[in-house]
C-alpha cells in the first residue's frame, strides 16, 4: 500500500496521529484551520496544504479528525471527493456517521468511520493498549488496514457507518458510569483517615474483579433471552443493600445524586417483578 496520506484536523489528537504516521516515515499531508498549529509538523517533514481542498486533492487516503461532525461537513464542503478513502475520525453519533457516508457516497467517495478509544498520550505507543473501531467500506479498510494501524490498533466491527460510533458511544457510556462510582466512593472517604492511595488500589482491584465477569455474565444472558433465573447476588438483594449505601452517603454529608438514578432503576426492576434476577434485565427496562 501508498505509505502516504492526507490529514485534516490537528488538534491534539490530529496531531499526535500525525506524529505517528510521520515516525513510521509515511508521506504526510495536512491541513487545520488554523494554521499555527500544522508548523511543528511541518518542522518533522510534514506537507502542510494551503486549504482543506488542496490537502484533499493531495492524496487518495484522506483523514478528518475534527471537532464535530459539522465542523467536518463545513470543511470538506469545497474538496473534490472523488475517488477519494475518506476516513472519518471524528467522534460523532451513530446517525451522523451514517449520513456522512452517504454524503461521502454521493460525492464519490469511499468512507469509512473510526471512533478512537485511546487519548493522544497512547497514540503511537501500542503497549498503551489503544485502538480505533471502524465501520464503513469492508473494501477501504482492506486496502489501507496496515497504514490505518500505524498510530493505533484497529478493529473493523462491520458495514454499517454507525456502527462504530454506536459501539464507542456504548463504551463512553459505561466510563461515564465508572467514573461516576469512582468519584462517589472517594467522595465518600474524603476528609477521613483513609489514605487514597491505599483506597485507590482496593477500588481499582474491586472494579476489575466486578467488571470482568459481569459483562460476560450479562452478554450470555442478553443471547439466551433469559435473565429472571436464581442469580447469586439478586436485585431484591441490592436494593435492600442500597438502603445502606444511600444512609452512608447521608451520614457522610455527601450528595447521593449519582447514587439514586440507578438505585431507582433496581427498584423499578424489582417492583416490576424481577426480584429474583440480576440486573440484565434492566437492559431491557431502559430500552
Ligand atoms: P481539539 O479541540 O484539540 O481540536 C479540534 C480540531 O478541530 C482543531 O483542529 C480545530 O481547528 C478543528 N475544528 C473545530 N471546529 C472546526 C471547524 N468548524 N472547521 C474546521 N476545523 C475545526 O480536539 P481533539 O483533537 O482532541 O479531538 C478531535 C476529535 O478526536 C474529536 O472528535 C474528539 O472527540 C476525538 N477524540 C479525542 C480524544 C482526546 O482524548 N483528545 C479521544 C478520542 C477521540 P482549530 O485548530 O482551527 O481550532
Amino acid at each position: 500500500p501508498a505509505r502516504k496520506l492526507s490529514l485534516l484536523g490537528l488538534g491534539a489528537m490530529g496531531t499526535a496521529l500525525a506524529r505517528a504516521w510521520l515516525a513510521a516515515g509515511y508521506e504526510v499531508t495536512v491541513w487545520n484551520r488554523t494554521p499555527a498549529r500544522a508548523e511543528p509538523l511541518r518542522a518533522l517533514g510534514a506537507t502542510v496544504a494551503d486549504s482543506a481542498a488542496e490537502a484533499v486533492a493531495a492524496h487518495e487516503l484522506v483523514v478528518v479528525c475534527l471537532w464535530d461532525d459539522a465542523s467536518v461537513g463545513a470543511t470538506l464542503d469545497g474538496a473534490d471527493l472523488r475517488g477519494r478513502d475518506l476516513v472519518n475520525l471524528t467522534t460523532g453519533t451513530p446517525e451522523d456517521g451514517r449520513a456522512r457516508a452517504a454524503w461521502a457516497a454521493e460525492r464519490g467517495a469511499r468512507f469509512l468511520d473510526g471512533g478512537i478509544m485511546a487519548v493522544p498520550p497512547m497514540v503511537g505507543v501500542p503497549e498503551a493498549g489503544g485502538y480505533v473501531l471502524y465501520s464503513g467500506s469492508a473494501e477501504l479498510f482492506a486496502r489501507h488496514e496496515e497504514t490505518l494501524r500505524v498510530p493505533v490498533d484497529a478493529r473493523y466491527v462491520g458495514a454499517d457507518a454507525g456502527q462504530a460510533a454506536l459501539q464507542d458511544v456504548a463504551l463512553l457510556s459505561a466510563m461515564s458510569g465508572m467514573f461516576a462510582g469512582i468519584t462517589h466512593a472517594f467522595a465518600l472517604v474524603r476528609g477521613t483517615d483513609v489514605r487514597y492511595g491505599d483506597f485507590a488500589a482496593l477500588l481499582a482491584d474491586w472494579l476489575r474483579a466486578m467488571a470482568g465477569p459481569s459483562v460476560g455474565t450479562t452478554a450470555r444472558q442478553l443471547e439466551q433471552g433469559v435473565y429472571d433465573t436464581e442469580a447469586p447476588s439478586n436485585l431484591a438483594m441490592q436494593v435492600a443493600g442500597n438502603a445502606t449505601l444511600l444512609r452512608t452517603a447521608e451520614e457522610r454529608g455527601v450528595s447521593t445524586e449519582l447514587l439514586t438514578p440507578y438505585a431507582r432503576l433496581m427498584e423499578r426492576a424489582v417492583a416490576e417483578g424481577h426480584g429474583d434476577g440480576d440486573g440484565t434485565v434492566m437492559v431491557e427496562l431502559l430500552a
